[in-house]
């Protein structure tokens, strides 16, 4: 760094993300105080920060309602309370009977009157002039006092140069201001600012800053996803050999929505670049065979076909579906789990190896070092949103560079699959196969869960299936594996006459399998499972799911659970088991669930719950989050920033590139050029 910086000042710097001058520059306020003004204390609001000064005519520690010091200011308009619940001697001494103050903080109806809690206060004075600006309010760390930031602020200010990115044409076609007087405006704003605008980031220069924030990330991506149209894959073309034999062999007939993402696809993989596909596909959309008809594509190019799954549940189901799809036509896949016998792992690895197998099924186990393909030209990720981008990255560079399809079950609002999936091209099955009837969803107290027994038992007498799923514990798996087998303890006692089943994530692969074998072929009435079935699990006969303790689950998962019931004809019941008292968010994740089933709304209205962040668990996965943007507020902004970056890269490339390097220096390697 240019700027004289103390390492000790550097190191909370560090902390608190700041590694180059820039970054200070981008250091933007929480908030502001207005201390530019005296506010008499007859006009003072309830929840309205306000500046008050007057002499102190009373200062006195009391003991009830709890030992606090409390004091009385008053102007020429009234009398104000000030009260610190934590205070130093120095302070009483600064509060002292007599003496000049200035209190800024928000007025409330107090105890005793009207009051400010531990208000900012500093004595006032001819000597002490009002503040000419808005005193901003930075994110700060321990020891990292405001005023040694806003010092360093202000130099980066004063020493760097704030160029504009972005070209004079766009800024007034989009009626924004230039860079270096928002980022001025945004850290010293002038008295006579819209102080709401200024708060709730819809003033212009928010917008800007917001704005340039989304650009830069709308660049990379299509930066990233020109890069790979200039990259080497094999071309896999439609033969419609075995992909026809397999739709002939179907019981069903594709619907729509499946033959037009096949017909993406397939396109796709025709094409001598490494296709990036997401397929989107509510719950029971019919993912599935679209990935199968996608793996036969490339087999009959004579490629090899990898197709991973997050749990090995789910892996499992699907190599037996594939099997029993596949092997007529003469293909047998090969099954390779984390969990298989060492030698069973070898000789898998083996056939991968060699080329004696031409599909892969498997969890992630499939991409480690030890298994080299012979000739990989297909990638298929079920649930890819269960892995995270680091993985879809790690795939990406794996030796010579064959297609990818993700799929997602979890519905991904609009604004969030443009950010941080804009690298990739989409399709989606917007559809469900006919003949679904729509699932009621119950929700029960608790303290009538001898009534949701009832009616599993009668509904399983009556031949149904059913699923009980337990409680989610946070953080512990020993505990979760405890309460499952507590619970299936419990049904089993309760239900004599039912045959149950159990299935949870310390179960070894051959004991998952044959429970989930038993329970699709009708011989398990109840399985009473973890949310390991959370994803994926298809038995079409089930037509009952209880969800016990749902309050603890969030909405994805809930939609995900709900959506293993409600495959087959018979219609199907959710009943939400929830524990009193809820919480504030319980209760809306709760509202939303009930009365929703589109997996879309259902995103879109648990990105307006939670924020983006913790939708996609993108925090671990290590996309960088948006600092300033907020993805369920600006989706206007988002849309003019992606015409903008197609503009920008057609027009001005230079632009683009300065705007890429002002605003992603920092970023990890694959958000470069
Ligand atoms: P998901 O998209 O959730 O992965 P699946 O691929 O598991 O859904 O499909 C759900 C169920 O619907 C499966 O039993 C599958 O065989 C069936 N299915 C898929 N496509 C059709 C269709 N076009 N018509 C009828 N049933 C279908
Ligand atoms: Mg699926």
């Amino acid at each position: 760094m240019p700027l004289k910086i103390a390492p000790a000042t550097q190191s909370k710097f560090t902390k608190l993300g700041i590694h180059t001058p820039f970054d200070l520059v981008l250091h933007l306020p929480l908030r502001y105080e207005d201390e530019t003004r005296i506010t008499r204390i007859a006009d003072l609001k309830p929840g309205e920060s306000a500046q008050v000064e007057g002499e102190i005519i009373h200062s006195e520690v009391m003991y009830r309602p709890r030992r606090s010091l409390v004091c009385q200011l008053q102007d020429d308009s009234g009398i104000l309370y000030l009260r610190f619940l934590n205070f130093y001697p120095s302070q009483q001494k600064q509060l002292a009977v007599g003496k000049r103050i200035r209190a800024l903080g928000e007025p409330r109806m107090g105890f005793f009157g009207d009051e400010m809690v531990h208000p900012k206060c500093r004595v006032a004075g001819e000597s002490v002039p009002l503040k000419q600006a808005l005193t901003p309010v930075y994110p700060t760390t321990a020891g990292l006092p405001q005023a040694t930031l806003t010092k360093h602020i202000h130099a980066a200010l004063n020493e760097l140069p704030l160029d504009d990115t972005l070209p004079q044409k766009i800024l007034q076609r989009l009626h924004l201001p230039e860079f270096a007087a928002s980022v001025r405006l945004l850290h010293q704003p002038p008295p006579d600012i819209d102080e709401d605008a200024l708060l709730e980031r819809a003033h212009p220069a928010w917008m800007r800053i917001k704005f340039d924030e989304l650009l830069a990330q709308q660049l990379s991506m299509r930066v990233h996803y020109r890069e790979r149209s200039r990259r080497v894959a094999p071309g896999l073309a439609a033969h419609n050999r075995l992909t026809d034999a397999l739709l002939q062999d179907l019981p069903f007939a594709l619907t729509g929505a499946q033959k037009k993402v096949w017909h993406e696809i397939s396109t796709d993989l025709a094409r001598p670049h490494p296709m990036q596909r997401l397929l989107q596909g509510d719950v029971g959309s019919g993912k599935t065979v679209v990935a199968a008809l996608a793996a036969l594509q490339a087999i009959e190019n004579g490629y090899q076909v990898a197709f991973m799954a997050p749990t090995e549940i789910l892996a499992e189901q699907h190599y037996l579906k594939l099997r029993d799809w596949l092997v007529p036509l003469g293909i047998t896949p090969v099954w390779l789990s984390g969990s298989l016998k060492k030698k069973d792992k070898t000789a898998a690895a083996e056939r991968i190896a060699q080329g004696d197998t031409m599909l892969a099924i498997g969890t992630h186990a499939l991409f480690q070092n030890s298994v080299e393909f012979h000739k990989l030209g297909l990638v298929i990720v079920d649930e890819q949103h269960k892995f995270g981008v680091q993985q879809r990255l790690a795939l990406r560079g794996k030796g010579a560079e064959p297609h990818q399809l993700m799929m997602s079950a979890t519905p991904i609002p609009r604004t969030l699959a443009m950010s941080y999936y804009a690298d990739l091209d989409v399709s989606v099955i917007d559809e469900l196969p006919p003949g679904r009837t729509p699932i009621v969803t119950k929700l029960v107290s608790d303290a009538r869960r001898e009534e949701v027994f009832e009616r599993v038992r009668a509904a399983c007498l009556e031949g149904r299936q059913a699923y009980w799923v337990c409680p989610l514990i946070d953080e512990s798996e020993a505990l979760q594996l405890q309460t499952a087998l507590e619970t299936f303890a419990t049904l089993t006692q309760i239900f004599p006459d039912l045959r149950i089943g159990l299935a949870h994530g310390k179960l070894s692969s051959t004991e998952k399998a044959e429970t989930m074998a038993a329970f699709k072929a009708g011989e398990l009435q109840l399985l009473v499972a973890t949310t390991v079935i959370e994803v994926g699990v298809d038995v079409p006969n089930a037509s009952l799911m209880v969800i016990d303790h749902a309050e603890r689950m969030g909405l994805a998962q809930l939609h995900q659970l709900r959506g293993r019931v409600g495959r087959g004809a018979a219609e199907s019941l959710c009943v939400l088991l929830f524990q009193q008292p809820l919480s504030e968010l319980a209760r809306a994740r709760l509202k939303i669930i009930f009365e929703n089933t589109d997996g879309f709304e259902i995103a879109q209205q648990d990105l307006r719950l939670r924020g983006p962040g913790e939708l996609l668990g993108a925090r671990q996965s290590g996309v960088p989050m948006l600092r300033f943007a907020d993805l369920a507020e600006d989706d206007k902004l988002l849309d003019k920033a992606r015409d903008i970056a197609d503009e920008m890269l057609r027009d001005f490339p230079q632009e683009a590139q300065a705007h890429l390097q002002r605003w992603m220096a920092n970023e990890p390697d694959y958000l470069r050029t």
